[in-house]
């Protein structure tokens, strides 16, 4: 995730120069990426362009935005998904000819393939990005075609993936070039300019009048007011006009996307997350250099903390069931106990979402002593986790504001369950088919998600009335199902301060199910299709010692339980492991409306941070 913003001034304004614009516009944008700073623009046919990795407080003084002017520009705030944050890689990325500006958001997946292709047709690279490579495809195909908007059009279709683009070319200085999929993109119209960025923020202050660009349009906006929007696949034309919406957001609630927190937009942004962490990384070559290393350790040692040990978790039922292959899930902060055991032979996967986690980095120091090979998963990059592992592979979740972790968690959750298809490939646990086929299913995980997004908002309200005043939960489930009732029972206790304990269904009558009383809630996770019968007898014990029993389970199967759940998410389902993905959303809409039922800011737990570097 990242901010992109395109300017196209209308008339021209003696108070404020273009640059200056833009770096306002990126300012209000940065909550979505900061690791680099860019801006490029155009004026009196010439193609100014400045970049540098850093904050935009730290980098404006050598950029010197507010000297430039003009009447297009582009910016643009990042947070790296192809090649480190440094000032080559900052966008805009430009073309041989340093003609053409190119702003990105988003993952171009065969990046690899059209880059080699341009490389054989003499185009020279000058960043490690995926971004760089559609400002060389619009330079190649400007070459065969009448103007450039037919050259973008055909660039646009040429790539796959994600992508929000807004670019400007010398050769038609009169038009900004854009294009979105599965990407956010915005146009905002004013009297003075015409605004194309990621997110309504960028311009808020200069207009509320929006345009909402749809999934797989493109087009332009040219210096005459014009805005030409039209549909890549059927080349239908737009009346953007019809679109307009007068949006009544504070700046405040326009950084949220509308919604009144970071965490129930974060719960929203997960189709995205996914989807770019399983494309992303199913194209890098970390990913097998990850899968050699996991297949060869002696002892595989999986280690994080709070959610990326839930993820860990997820992570050693994938690698048990797709890889055969046995791991030991470690607490971060109880790693003395494994380090002492470790060798020259044996692997550590560390899980951390902001990669500075500080018992995690201790315990891969530890383990690094030993000899031990580490290989990071993490989703801010160069951070210190990554920079001290053998392998880094990263989740591409964008920034994450909510302290309480989700979309993180369920990109974690893709990105071990993909490892997990390598290495069963590589050992021959897997079949090539069978291999294939799970990637197919966990390619349409995010539209699933999506659909249980929808499903659950209204249920887990509801629901939340009911709980509101409850002291003490219980959240059960089995198999694959255990990691993903702890995460749930986390959540709870991290927004909506309830005591919510998680346990393997069937140790109830070995002690817990003692506490059980009238109306006690039990919240039963049947994700796993292959305990169904035994979590149903454990459904039954609980609901008769009078549990009040929530079920969150698939619609297939609905019909089995009517009689025994007192409340059931009846949820679009895949195969078991998958559903850990599936069904996490739900379990974080139970906790997010609990808090607020509660009276709480699930945004600020009290008494958590989001890094924890501390011991
Ligand atoms: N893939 C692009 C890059 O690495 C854009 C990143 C983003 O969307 O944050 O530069």
């Amino acid at each position: 995730m990242c901010g992109i913003v395109g300017v196209v001034r209308l008339k021209p304004q003696n108070d404020v120069t273009l640059g200056k614009l833009i770096k306002t516009c990126l300012e209000r944008l940065e909550y979505r990426g900061y690791d680099s700073v860019g801006f490029a623009v155009l004026k009196n046919g010439e193609l100014v362009y400045r970049k540098k990795k850093g904050k935009i407080a730290d980098v404006s003084p050598a950029l010197r935005f507010e000297e430039f002017d003009g009447s297009i520009g582009v910016g643009h705030t990042r947070w790296a998904t192809h090649g480190p944050p440094n000032d080559a890689n900052a966008h805009p990325h430009m073309d041989c000819t340093r003609s053409i500006a190119v702003v990105h958001n988003g993952i171009i997946a065969n990046y690899a393939k059209l880059k080699d292709e341009l490389l054989a047709l003499g185009h020279k690279f000058l960043s490690e990005t995926d971004t760089e490579v559609f400002a060389h495809l619009f330079e190649q195909n400007i070459k065969t075609s009448q103007t450039c908007y037919e050259a973008f059009k055909k660039a646009v279709s040429q790539i796959t993936g994600s992508y929000a683009l807004v670019c400007i070319c010398l050769k038609e200085p009169e038009k900004m070039f854009f294009a979105r999929k599965n990407t956010p993109l915005v146009i905002g119209v004013s009297e003075e300019q015409i605004f194309v960025a990621s997110d309504i923020p960028a311009f808020l202050e200069y207009t509320n009048r929006v345009i909402v660009i749809n999934d797989n349009e493109l087009g332009y906006v040219s210096t005459d007011g014009k805005i030409v929007i039209e549909n890549l696949l059927t080349s239908q034309k737009v009346q953007p006009y019809s679109r307009l919406r007068l949006i009544p957001w504070t700046a405040e609630l326009a950084r949220k996307g509308g919604y009144p927190h970071y965490m129930i937009k974060e719960i929203h942004e997960q189709p995205i997350a996914i989807g770019d962490t399983v494309r992303y990384n199913a194209n890098d070559s970390a990913l097998s250099l990850a899968a050699e290393l996991v297949n060869s350790a002696r002892n595989l040692f999986l280690v994080g903390a709070g959610t990326a040990h839930y993820a860990s978790l997820t992570g050693r039922d994938a690698l048990a069931l797709l890889a055969r292959k046995p791991s030991i899930p470690v607490i971060s902060s109880e790693f003395s106990l494994f380090s002492k055991t470790a060798t020259e032979s044996d692997v550590v996967l560390a899980v951390s979402q902001s990669g500075e986690t500080h018992d995690t980095l201790m315990a891969i120091r530890s383990f690094k002593e030993k000899g031990a090979k580490v290989i990071s998963i993490c989703n801010v990059m160069e951070s210190a986790i990554p920079r001290e592992s053998h392998i880094q592979l990263y989740t591409k979740a964008g920034p994450e504001i909510g302290v309480a972790a989700t979309k993180t968690f369920v990109s974690q959750v893709s990105l071990l369950q993909l490892l997990a298809v390598r290495v069963g490939l590589l050992n021959g646990s897997l079949k090539e088919t069978e291999a294939s086929e799970y990637i197919k299913k966990l390619d349409e995980i995010p539209v699933l998600v999506e659909r249980n997004i929808a499903l659950s908002e209204v249920r887990a309200k509801e629901l939340a009335r009911i709980f509101k005043n409850k002291q003490s939960a219980y959240y059960l489930s089995r198999g694959t199902g255990v990691p993903l009732a702890k995460e749930g029972a986390l959540k709870v206790k991290e927004v909506a301060y309830i005591h919510a304990e998680a346990y393997e269904a069937g140790e109830s009558k070995h002690g817990p199910i003692s506490l059980v009383s009238e109306g006690f809630p039990v919240v039963f996770v049947f994700s796993d299709n292959e305990v169904f019968d035994q979590m149903r007898s454990n459904l039954v014990e609980m609901r008769s010692r009078g549990a009040y029993t929530v079920g969150l389970i698939g619609k297939e199967r609905k019909a089995e339980l009517a009689e025994t759940l007192d409340y059931s998410f009846d949820l679009s389902a895949s195969d078991s492991l998958l559903n850990t993905i599936a069904f996490a959303p739900t379990l974080q809409l139970i906790a997010y409306y609990l808090a607020l039922e509660r009276g709480y800011d699930p945004d600020k737990p009290r008494n958590l941070a989001k890094t924890v570097t501390v011991e």
